[in-house]
């Protein structure tokens, strides 16, 4: 008898599954707005020119392939820390961020979630909003941490519920560990404004919580790094001793790289030792030290002016393929004749966009019209193309009307 005989079977990955539907689907003009990659207006993969030229001359130079050190490229986490908190924060300037490589977003997530569980010295549960990506209560609760939730998004207006999120932060117990979405909150592309920011760092700071930020999109969202790390820099400001989990799969289009970073805000150097030595204990036993080439070449990326400079455009030329593709869907929807109020489409931000279709009309747009995308409603803007965005508005309205 097999030792495996009792293992029942799990349920499929609702992101993946959809894909795996739509490979199926024979009609020549399907849409898949289920894949969390950016597309072109082709809707083919998209590698960046700056990503191919990093990678052209790294490979050039024939490099050894000896580790990394626990923590990872060097050369590449001190750059990361700077894109995300600005070379000119105290915090970079005063040497206060410890920060390891991590394998992508998650790779980080899970990082910070062991860091916390084993070191976090007060209530270890940390709160996610309703809904959030599907990934994060499962890394979190592997990690050792209870997970509950807040309200995050109202249903009935398609925008944040800012009054419940503020009210579910507010009555968490003191000393709780609150995840916020950085910027292009996924899935619902509904972010604070600054204002309902400042709001949520007060309570925050009222209740003695420790935010964990998870920027997936820095310079995705509104094409802009600034902009999109405004939350995390405005909490950095207000004192919040906050950690960050930073992912580079969809700025630099290094999906299956695998690059990203965990960092912690710490309150000196001698701190910084210490908090340092403890992420090097989490990380050695997981994977020893982290894969080197995505590191190497978003470094390149990074540290060359010219390239620097570069990326930051062709970043914005993906974030401004995602909004005119949001303006046109919009658009065509209304030129149909619906009467639905889709101004959301256009006011939310990021690759995905919450259209607020009901599980029903999501099975309908797919048995009927080849139209794939997940249950909730999430269409990946990424998806959408100049040349299926009118008959993905023809389905939309078809099935709304
Ligand atoms: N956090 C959020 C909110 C995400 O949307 C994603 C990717 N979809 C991740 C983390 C992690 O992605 P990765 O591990 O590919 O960097």
């Amino acid at each position: 008898i097999s030792a495996w005989s009792k293992v029942p079977l799990g349920p499929p990955d609702a992101i993946l599954g959809i894909t795996e539907a739509y490979k199926a689907d024979q009609f020549e003009e399907k849409i898949n707005l289920g894949v969390g990659a950016y597309r072109d207006d082709n809707g083919k993969p998209y590698v960046l020119p700056t990503v191919k030229e990093a990678e052209l001359r790294l490979i050039s130079q024939l490099l050894d392939k000896e580790y990394a050190g626990i923590t990872g490229v060097g050369a590449f986490t001190k750059l990361a820390a700077r894109l995300a908190y600005s070379p000119s924060s105290p915090v970079i300037k005063e040497d206060r961020v410890a920060i390891t490589q991590s394998i992508s977003g998650t790779g980080a997530l899970r990082i910070g979630g062991e860091f916390l569980a084993r070191w976090y010295p007060y209530n270890k549960t940390i709160y996610l909003p309703t809904p959030t990506w599907a990934n994060h209560g499962a890394v979190f609760r592997d990690s050792g941490l209870d997970v509950k939730s807040y309200r995050y998004y109202d249903k009935a207006t398609i925008s944040l519920d800012i009054d419940g999120m503020l009210q579910d932060i507010e009555t968490a117990p003191e000393n709780s560990i609150i995840l916020l979405h950085a910027c292009a909150h996924n899935p619902t592309g509904v972010d604070p404004t600054p204002e309902q920011w400042r709001r949520i760092s007060d309570v925050v700071k009222k209740r003695n919580h420790f935010v964990f930020f998870d920027m997936a999109y820095q310079g995705f969202a509104s094409g802009d790094f600034d902009r999109d790390a405004f939350a995390l820099r405005y909490f950095v400001e207000q004192g919040h001793q906050l950690v960050l989990a930073q992912s580079f799969a969809k700025n630099m289009g290094l999906y299956g790289e695998r690059v990203g970073s965990f960092s912690m805000v710490v309150d000196s150097a001698e701190e910084k030792k210490r908090v340092d030595s403890q992420l090097k204990i989490i990380v050695r036993p997981l994977y020893s030290n982290p894969p080197i080439h995505g590191a190497r070449i978003a470094a390149e990326v990074l540290s060359d002016e010219v390239l620097y400079e570069q990326w930051l455009a062709e970043v914005k030329g993906m974030a401004d393929r995602i909004i005119q593709m949001r303006h046109l869907l919009k658009q065509h929807l209304e030129e149909l004749g619906s009467t639905r109020d889709w101004s959301h489409i256009t006011s939310q931000i990021g690759m995905f966009c919450y259209t607020g279709l009901t599980p029903e009309q999501v099975d309908t747009l797919r048995t009927e019209y080849s139209v794939y995308m997940t249950r909730d409603g999430r269409i990946s803007v990424a998806g959408i193309t100049s040349k299926n965005v009118k008959r993905l508005a023809e389905s939309i309205h078809s099935v709304t009307k």
